[in-house]
């Protein structure tokens, strides 16, 4: 086996320039103090935002200056550490840093009950006493939205302590899960003694051998299983800590309470959950072709992972990928396309695996510094798609930065996967439009054909299980470990038993999820891949003016709420339209990879 390079040996242009933020870590050190130092100057502010318009515009800026050194800070010292995760200084540097993070928040913690309390009118008047407040309309709207889901400062301060408790279930089924849990073992292709872990887990599912499939999934279950009534338990506990929430606030519903902070109306949950049942019977026809091409049977649970289609063993060197992933994203405009090269040549991306850098892929960066992404590159097409996907998520970044200020330069989950999705649906079609390689084009439509299954079906069975254990505990019911299973067993017969042998172990499934520790939080990914889908497509078919939209999306940054930001873009998701043109595209591609199945055999 070939052994990792060392960073010092990698070339400088395959290395991400953090320099650009800070030349040495003494000038890290100086930003930290300056942080560290004017907190009080931002408590000072503490009980007066009632004051006056002045009053509240400076105690914001305040706030953003800080925000935004402790950003800078923050990122800085988070990159460093993931170039070796080994190195004690930077772990350092980073505890310091995130130390120094909580110590804002709890600084900054008065000022969101302080707008509460304004009265409308009196808003009204400090935005006609200091008209610079007027860049913040949109972020104390937001605030003011609030108003009737705010108690008073006592309640407030009393719920703000229930914190801790409230994210027991979390935590406490993370100790269960995570440094408890012991699998055993199973036997790998080899046949050597191999153990069970959350991370090799879905490695021994993608296996062609099917007796290790098995007993992997066996095996992982049959803990889950052992430890039921307390996983349940934990569960419905963290469910009664949603609806108590809700309640507190004035919800209808633990549904409501997690839309309507952003603006989400309901339907575009419940339009999803319709749309997607809709089309199950093209889900089961892909797991039609799924059975024939692997010549089975019967499909079982464990079956759903194995690769039909092993990666087309093409090697594609780190060049190949950026000219490629460059030439792909064409569409999106020569301007788009050279600045990103710009970027990609001003070392925006650290490429290659080195001793102790933290594993996979992100993009990262700060308001003031050019855009970051951490790459353990493999010359491969999966590489190249990982490039695609993070070089969306920096360009949005990019583009936000450049034309938002600080207070609308972030975005919400709701729309933050789009940019990186449509990247790689463009780039897909760039592919497909260029080779004859069928044995490629067959990997790169299963490859789209899994995403859809994983994401937008399997995503949208999450959505459908939370939505129906919150539903049964608002109503009264018990989340036993009995009602658990059975309600995630008979979803899985829903969205696979026409197709494929629902194995009993799967009812467990559920207690594996962490996401449904943070409620009603998976539908955006289904959400997500469905924008993205239905923008990517306009783009190809529209050309100019749909990108001119979505380059509009981009520069938005989080200066309208999310379904306002993608309705300009062109996808209404307050609809159920994005979704069923999504399963379109799903539904032609299964078409396609059913022929091209059949011409190979
Ligand atoms: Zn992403």
């Amino acid at each position: 086996m070939q052994s990792l390079s060392k960073r010092a040996e990698i070339d400088e242009k395959y290395r991400w320039n953090l320099e650009s933020i800070y030349a040495t870590e003494a000038d890290w050190e100086k930003d930290f103090i300056a942080v560290a130092e004017s907190l009080p100057g931002l408590e000072a502010f503490k009980g007066k935002l009632g004051e006056s318009g002045k009053v509240l515009f400076s105690c914001l800026q305040r706030q953003d200056k800080l925000m935004l050194q402790m950003e800078q800070v923050g990122v800085y010292a988070h990159m460093r550490r993931d170039e070796d995760t080994t190195n004690t200084p930077y772990q350092a540097l980073y505890d310091r840093a995130m130390g120094l993070w909580s110590q804002l928040g709890a600084a900054a913690s008065f000022i969101t009950p302080e707008i509460v309390e304004l009265s409308d009118e009196k808003l009204a008047d400090f935005f006609k006493q200091e008209p610079q407040l007027e860049l913040y309309r949109f972020a104390l709207e937001q605030i003011m939205k609030m108003k009737q889901h705010t108690r008073s400062a006592e309640v407030e301060e009393v719920l703000a302590q229930t914190w801790e408790v409230m994210s027991g279930p979390s935590n406490i089924y993370d100790m269960l899960t995570d440094a408890d849990f012991k699998f055993g073992t199973i036997l790998n292709e080899k046949d050597e003694e191999v153990e069970v872990t959350h991370g090799r887990y879905i490695s021994y599912l993608e296996s062609q051998n099917r007796r290790v499939r098995q007993d992997a999934f066996k095996t992982l279950y049959a803990t889950y299983a052992k430890y039921s009534n307390t996983l349940a338990s934990v569960y419905a506990t963290s469910v009664k800590a949603d609806i108590f929430g809700a309640k507190v606030r004035g919800y209808k519903s633990s549904l409501e309470s997690s839309l309507k902070p952003l603006n989400v109306p309901l339907e575009v949950y419940s339009n999803l959950l319709e749309t997607v049942n809709k089309n199950l019977p093209t889900l089961h026809r892909y797991l039609r072709v799924r059975k024939r091409m692997l010549g089975l049977d019967d499909l079982h649970m464990y079956d759903l992972y194995v690769p039909l289609v092993a990666q087309a063993d093409r090697k594609i060197p780190y060049e190949e990928a950026v000219e490629t992933v460059v030439k792909g994203l064409n569409r999106l405009g020569e301007t788009y396309v050279r600045e990103m090269a710009t970027g990609i040549n001003s070392r925006w991306i650290d490429v290659y695996e080195t001793p102790g850098k933290s594993s996979g892929a992100y993009s990262s960066g700060s308001y003031t510094t050019q855009p970051f992404i951490l790459l353990n590159y493999q010359n491969n097409l999966d590489g190249m798609y990982t490039l695609a996907h993070e070089l969306g998520h920096s360009m949005h970044s990019f583009y936000t930065n450049k034309n938002q200020p600080f207070p609308y330069a972030n975005y919400s989950l709701f729309v933050a996967e789009v940019a990186s999705i449509t990247n790689e649906a463009l780039l897909t079609d760039h592919l497909l439009g260029q080779t004859t390689d069928s044995a490629l084009r067959m990997y790169l439509i299963n490859a789209e054909l899994e995403k859809f299954r994983t994401t937008l079906f399997r995503q949208t069975m999450f959505a459908e299980f939370e939505y129906e254990t919150h539903r049964r505990a608002e109503e009264g019911e018990a989340l036993t470990p009995d009602l658990l299973n059975s309600i995630y067993k008979e979803l899985n017969v829903k969205y696979y038993g026409a197709e494929t042998v629902v194995d009993e172990e799967i009812a467990y499934e559920w207690s594996r999820i962490p996401h449904f520790y943070r409620a009603f939080y998976v539908y955006q990914y289904s959400t997500g891949i469905s924008a993205a889908a239905a923008l990517s497509k306009q783009i190809i078919e529209e050309g100019d003016p749909a990108v001119e939209r979505y380059l509009q999306f981009l520069k938005s940054g989080s200066s309208k709420y999310p379904t306002d930001l993608l309705k300009m873009a062109g996808v209404d998701m307050t609809t159920p339209r994005p979704v069923q043109q999504a399963l379109d595209h799903f539904a032609d591609m299964v078409d396609k990879f059913e022929q091209m199945s059949l011409q190979t055999v």
